[in-house]
């Protein structure tokens, strides 16, 4: 593509400035020539180039780059906004429903709080005969069933489906493949932020079979998805590396002191496709906490 061609060539060319007023008048000329893509910024690393101007000892330069930076982002947000599909695309976010079995805990007696439910308490079962496939059963029961009021037949009823596509899309196997997906829909409907996910397993609206192929991406709730995004956006200009460390950002909130200044870094700890772990400390009160 001619941009990215032409905006590399300017990039090298700020790199290699002489002197302030040198790089200030090239930060100008990107300022008023160019229109980017988050594409573009990638592919020319222009966003890194002009990024990392940003603590320049030239006030003047650092200036000009963070205000370039700031119009970056928008164009690359605004393009996301046009383009990126309804936020409830993959899954429908129905509204809490819970309609059926609400009458467990009107005995009167005043139970401090609901005891969380497993496939041991309700005595869900697996029905396949296989010894590995009926645990994997009951793990898919417990992470539906965590916070739900749903009757025990229908959450075993989507737990029993769930494990059997899974069983069908790893090609009727209990291998590697069929234990990584078990373990990585566990943590996924487990997940405390995510009660939309188990209740669209349970109603329906996600069908047992999509859960199958679903990426991580794909059952992270919206929250989740909105901060991976923004990590993305930070991440053009900060030039982080997977194992680099430590960038500062505003889309983590403290769960603790609820300010928005956290630092994070991110590890890749297991395979590729598994989504990396990302530690947040809070620069506030120094709370942490992780997840993937
Ligand atoms: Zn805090």
């Amino acid at each position: 593509m001619t941009e990215v061609l032409e905006l590399k060539k300017v990039v090298k060319q700020l790199q290699g400035a002489s002197s302030p007023e040198d790089a200030a008048n090239i930060l100008r000329i990107l300022k008023k020539d160019f229109k980017v893509t988050e594409s573009i910024l990638r592919e020319s690393k222009a966003g890194l180039a002009v990024g990392k101007l940003r603590t320049h000892a030239s006030k003047e330069v650092a200036d000009l780059a963070k205000d370039l930076v700031k119009k970056w982002k928008t164009e690359v947000e605004k393009a996301k906004a046009t383009t990126s599909p309804s936020p409830t695309g993959t899954y429908p976010l129905s509204p809490q429903k819970f309609s059926s079995a609400q009458s467990a805990s009107s005995n009167g007696s005043s139970a401090p709080k609901a005891e969380v439910r497993t496939a041991k308490s309700d005595g869900a079962k697996g029905a396949t005969g296989d010894q590995t496939r009926d645990r994997c059963t009951e793990m898919m029961y417990d992470s539906l069933v965590l916070d739900s009021s749903h009757p025990t037949a229908l959450v075993e009823k989507r737990a029993r489906a769930v494990e059997a596509s899974v069983y069908k899309e790893m090609g009727s196997s209990t291998g590697a493949d069929y234990k990584a997906k078990i373990r990585s829909l566990f943590v996924n409907l487990k997940d405390k932020n995510n009660p939309s996910f188990r209740e669209s397993v349970i109603s329906g609206d996600t069908p047992a079979e999509m859960l199958a192929t679903m990426s991580t991406a794909d059952m992270a709730s919206e929250d989740r998805k909105a901060a991976n995004r923004k990590i993305e956006e930070e991440n053009l200009f900060k030039g982080l590396g997977a194992e680099e460390q430590q960038a500062e950002t505003d889309a983590f909130q403290c769960g603790r002191c609820k300010q928005r200044k956290c630092r994070y870094r991110q590890q890749q700890t297991r395979s590729a496709d598994e989504p990396m772990t990302t530690f947040v400390t809070c620069t506030n009160c120094g709370n942490r906490w992780k997840f993937c």
